[in-house]
Parts: C-alpha cells; sequence; structure tokens
C-alpha cells in the first residue's frame, strides 16, 4: 500500500502555546490569569477545531446578491457560516469590549489582545471589521461628542448578539488609501441642513457593518488633509434600507477571501460630523493606533500558527532516516523563525500593556513611546508574517504549494498584513514622523532601561548609537532620510523586540525556564541592523534609467 502522510494537526492552541503561557505568569496577576484562563482555554479548542473543519469541507466565500428575484436592487451579502457565528462569539469573549471594561483596569486591553490572539486564525478575518469596531470606539470617546458616544458605544461594546454594531473605517478611495489628502468624497448640506455624503470609496472590508466611520470634504472646505471631516455613517435606514449606499462589487482578492471587502458608492448617504468640520485625519488617528495594534496581534497570531504547523510536521515527517526535526538544518531553519516569533510576540504584548496604560492616565513620556511603538509594532510584525509564512509553505515541501492541504492559504492571507493599515513605507515616514526632531533619545533610553544588562544590553547600545549616527547623517538631506526610512524603522523595531525578550528572558531564567533566553541568543544572531539605504545616485541611476 502507497505511504500516506498524516496531515498536520493542531493542538490546543492555548494549552500548547509556551511562550503564551510564560507571558501570562510574567505579565498578569495570579488571579486575572485564573480568571481569563477558561476562556482563553476554550478559545484555543475553538482554534483548533477550526483547523480541522476547514480542511474537510469546501471552501467558503462571501456573495453579493445585487439583485432580487422582481428586479429589485438589494445589494445582500451573504457571508460565509463562520462570519455568521462572529457576534456570538465575539460578545461572548469580548473581543472588543474587553479593551474598555473596568475589570482589569490598566490590563484591560492585555486581556483583549490575549482574546484576539487566540481567536484570530479561527476567524477568517472577522477580526478585520472586530479592529475597526473597536478602533471607532476607541476614536469616538476621544472625540467628546458624548450625543454620538451614547448612541453608539452600547452596541459596539455590547456583551449581547443581538445588541452587537460592527463598524467600517472607510478611508481608501480609487486615488489612494496611503495619500487620503486626496479624498474625494463629499460632504453636502441638504434641504434639511443635513449631512448627506456623495463620493466613492474603493476599498470597504466592513460594509456588512452597521456603521462607519469615514473622512470627507465638506463642501467648500477646500483642498488638502486638513480640510477633511470625521464623518459617523449608519448603513441602513430606520427600515433596514441601505443608507444612500450603492455595493458595486466585491473584491476578488488574493487572500482573506472569506473577508467581504466591497467597493462602494456613497450617494446622498445620511451622516454626521464626528467633531469639527476639518481635521478629521487627526480625528481618525486614535482608530488607526487601534487598528494597527489589533494587526500586530494577529500577525503574530499567524506567525505562532504557521509554526505549530510546521513543528507538527517536520515531527511526523521523515527524510533521509529521521524526522525532519531531527535534521539539523531543518531544526535550526525552525529555531531561527521561532526566535523571531518570541521577540515579535513581546513587543506586540508590550503595545498592547502601553495602550492600556496611556489609556488610564500614562503620562506624556508613555504617551510618546505608544505612539513611536505602534507603528514599528505593525511595520515589523506584518513582514515578519509573511516571511514565516513563506518559510511554513517551504517547510511543508510540495504539499506546501497545495491548495487544500490549507498551507498556501496561510501565505495569502499573512500578506495583507504589510499592506492594510498603513503599508510598510508609509508607517516608517510616520516613525519619522512620531519621533520628531529630539524623540530618538527618548526611545533610545526607555528601550535601554526596558533592558536588563547582558549580551542583548551591549547589542543594543550599539545597535542604538549606529541608528543615531545614521540619522546625523541625514540631518540635511530629507530625501536620504527618506530612503533609509524603512530600515532605520525596522532596526528600531528589533532593538526594541530585543530588550522586551531580554527582559522576559532574565526572568523565565531566574525560574529554571531557558527557552526565551536561547531565543534570545539566535534572534540576537540574526543582527538587530537593518540601517543602510542604497547610495542615492545609485537609486537615481537606476530608477531613472531602468527600461522595463
Ligand atoms: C484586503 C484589503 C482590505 C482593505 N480594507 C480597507 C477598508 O476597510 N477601509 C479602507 O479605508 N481601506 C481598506 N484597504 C485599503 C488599504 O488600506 C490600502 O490599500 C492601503 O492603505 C494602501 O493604499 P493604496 O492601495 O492606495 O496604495 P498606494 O498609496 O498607492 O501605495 C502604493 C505603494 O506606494 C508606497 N508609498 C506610498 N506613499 C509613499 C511614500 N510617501 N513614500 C514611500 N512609499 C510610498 C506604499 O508603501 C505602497 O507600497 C484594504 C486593503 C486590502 C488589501
Amino acid at each position: 500500500m502507497d505511504f500516506l502522510q498524516p496531515p498536520p494537526a493542531l493542538r490546543n492552541t492555548f494549552d500548547g502555546d509556551a511562550t503564551l503561557h510564560s507571558y501570562l505568569a510574567r505579565a498578569l496577576p495570579a488571579d486575572m490569569a485564573d480568571a481569563i484562563r477558561p476562556d482563553l482555554a476554550e478559545l484555543g479548542a475553538h482554534a483548533a477545531q477550526a483547523w480541522l473543519d476547514a480542511r474537510s469541507r469546501t471552501p467558503q466565500t462571501p456573495q453579493l446578491v445585487q439583485w432580487s428575484a422582481w428586479g429589485e436592487r438589494i445589494d445582500r451579502i451573504e457571508t460565509t457560516s463562520t462570519w455568521q457565528r462572529g457576534a456570538a462569539l465575539t460578545t461572548r469573549y469580548g473581543f472588543v469590549a474587553a479593551g474598555h471594561e473596568a475589570r482589569f483596569g490598566a490590563l484591560a486591553r492585555v486581556d483583549q489582545f490575549l482574546r484576539v490572539y487566540l481567536y484570530h486564525v479561527a476567524s477568517q478575518f472577522h477580526s478585520c471589521p472586530l479592529a475597526m469596531s473597536d478602533g471607532a470606539a476607541t476614536a469616538l470617546k476621544a472625540s467628546g461628542n458624548r450625543a454620538l458616544c451614547e448612541r453608539v458605544l452600547p452596541h459596539l461594546l455590547a456583551r449581547d448578539a443581538a445588541q452587537l454594531w460592527l463598524s467600517g473605517q472607510w478611508m481608501t478611495e480609487t486615488v489612494g488609501g496611503s495619500d487620503v489628502g486626496n479624498t474625494g468624497t463629499v460632504a453636502r448640506r441638504d434641504a434639511q441642513g443635513r449631512w448627506r455624503l456623495y463620493g466613492r470609496k474603493w476599498f470597504t472590508s466592513a460594509v456588512v457593518g452597521e456603521m462607519a466611520l469615514m473622512l470627507a470634504r465638506p463642501e467648500g472646505a477646500g483642498d488638502g488633509a486638513d480640510a477633511l471631516a470625521l464623518f459617523h455613517v449608519e448603513t441602513r435606514d430606520a427600515n433596514g434600507a441601505w443608507n444612500g449606499i450603492r455595493i458595486d462589487r466585491l473584491k476578488d482578492k488574493l487572500g482573506t477571501r472569506e473577508l467581504p471587502t466591497a467597493e462602494i458608492h456613497l450617494d446622498g448617504a445620511l451622516a454626521q460630523p464626528v467633531g469639527e468640520l476639518a481635521r478629521g485625519v487627526r480625528a481618525i488617528a486614535p482608530m488607526l493606533n487601534v487598528t494597527r495594534t489589533w494587526n500586530a496581534a494577529c500577525a503574530v497570531a499567524t506567525m505562532r500558527h504557521c509554526l505549530a504547523l510546521a513543528f507538527d510536521y517536520a515531527r511526523q515527517r521523515r527524510a533521509f532516516g529521521r524526522a525532519l526535526v531531527e535534521q539539523p538544518l531543518h531544526r535550526a531553519t525552525l529555531a531561527g523563525l521561532a526566535a523571531e516569533f518570541e521577540a515579535a510576540f513581546q513587543l506586540v504584548f508590550f503595545v498592547a500593556e502601553r495602550l492600556g496604560r496611556c489609556e488610564h492616565g500614562g503620562d506624556a513620556s508613555e504617551q510618546r513611546l505608544l505612539r513611536v511603538l505602534t507603528p514599528l509594532a505593525k511595520l515589523w510584525t506584518g513582514k515578519l508574517a509573511v516571511r514565516i509564512a513563506s518559510e511554513t509553505c517551504e517547510a511543508f515541501g510540495g504539499a506546501g504549494y497545495i491548495e487544500d492541504t490549507g498551507i498556501p492559504q496561510l501565505l495569502r492571507d499573512a500578506q495583507v498584513f504589510p499592506i492594510w493599515e498603513g503599508t510598510t513605507n508609509v508607517l516608517a515616514l510616520d516613525v519619522l514622523r512620531a519621533l520628531g526632531k529630539d524623540g530618538f533619545d527618548a526611545l533610545s533610553m526607555a528601550l535601554q532601561a526596558l533592558c536588563p544588562d547582558g549580551a542583548a544590553a551591549a547589542a543594543l547600545r550599539d545597535m542604538l548609537a549606529s541608528a543615531h549616527a545614521w540619522l546625523a547623517t541625514c540631518a540635511d538631506d530629507r530625501d536620504a532620510l527618506e530612503a533609509g526610512a524603512r530600515g532605520f524603522a525596522i532596526t528600531l523595531a528589533r532593538c526594541a523586540a530585543a530588550a522586551l525578550l531580554a527582559r522576559h528572558a532574565a526572568w523565565a531564567r531566574e525560574r529554571g525556564d531557558l527557552r526565551a533566553d536561547a531565543a534570545l541568543s539566535i534572534f540576537l544572531g540574526h543582527g538587530l541592523s537593518r540601517l543602510g539605504a542604497a547610495p542615492m545616485d545609485a537609486v537615481a541611476q537606476l530608477v531613472d534609467n531602468i527600461e522595463l
């Protein structure tokens, strides 16, 4: 009989996650860890079951039904069965609500992101509208618009599925997603003085939700980003009909295929300004900080999922007389990926901790640290998730390229992390903005204060000195600064991750656990530096003269 390779299995993703258990023991008070552990274990079981279920059924994708049998335009989106269970799970486990509840004080965000971390891979990117809903709740709280908060927050933060609302964040237009200053959607008053929106939104991932926050240009407000205002729109009117929204089509995407992402037209959608009729980009910033943190948490969840599958396969699959996991080069390959994941995990949960602290009265220095670490965490983990997903495909050999093993989807899905919520380049430039003129020194001091003495501290000191020297070479050359921003930002992210992994490793070592120490030594071996932009004249030669 032919040999049959057992398919990769996933154990309860909470029980089997040593990184997570070690983090819980260090970062959470014991009573809090005890209180949330049953939910986390259920989510881990859910994830393992979802992996099994997905392998045994035909993949589903959302469908847009534009017309009724009798010719009425209905624009109904039929979501997958996993999405249909999303509201019940969200309210049961509080994927959005937990981050805003008082029970764990400043650790509410950690509670929330632990849940998100365990839910994401089973969610079919239902995590995307949840992120935007959380972002919307956060932006509305920051706006101080009490009437809107009273109307909307009980829904966004509901613990009752019948009450739950999802929110979209509709910014990207055909003219651009990174540069929203060109937004063409116009807000115009109608005869009764109410605001109505007209325009086209090119990527709307939560049009199945009940509301959205979006940018529009009040008529006559002038050009540029500062003239944009932030508006709240409810997708349906009191009778359940679309509120001046037409769904043109669903996007046919590389990955995230279960997530309905639509192109829409707004044709007189009733809307309400969230705050002043300008500076909407600033008003939506709290939303972006939250969705970027979700992105980073979902990226590390993806890494962990990939590694769990790759390790399971390596233990079962034999080549050249022994299991792959015993082949020195394969072992080293997997260990290298695991070390990067360990560092990324520490960075992401540190950002979650800081977000909670800042929301509970953190001082200005904490706010500044969070402001820089959020784009750093998002941009680095987004790229890393793609790398780990790609290596996971390779770790499965040919099977990793075959659709119904479920492995290629990991890579297709991971590729979204560096694109949405700000691409790598856009966030690298944002890091420069966040640092401003003198932010580097403050960041440098904060990271060194976190890092215990030892090899990591020495590597960190050297690397920060090099990064500082590189910044100085760009002092009068904005183009050189921008050209090197990506390498600079990834270097800073690696520095932050190394400091945090070293801190965790020191704690674990005292308890006889040397795993994080091992991860740290491998991570440091990969090097912290990603500095080094190509010389500007070589770039010009190539880009300006290339013929493709
Ligand atoms: C699956 C999916 C779902 C999405 N859902 C939503 C949604 O719900 N709501 C929403 O508003 N948007 C959504 N988006 C859109 C997404 O946020 C944008 O695609 C993204 O922000 C990039 O914008 P863009 O596509 O216009 O690319 P562009 O802005 O045209 O960027 C193209 C490239 O240029 C680079 N670039 C741009 N400016 C600079 C610069 N100054 N310096 C260096 N490099 C630069 C970028 O890094 C990128 O590599 C979604 C996208 C995807 C893929």
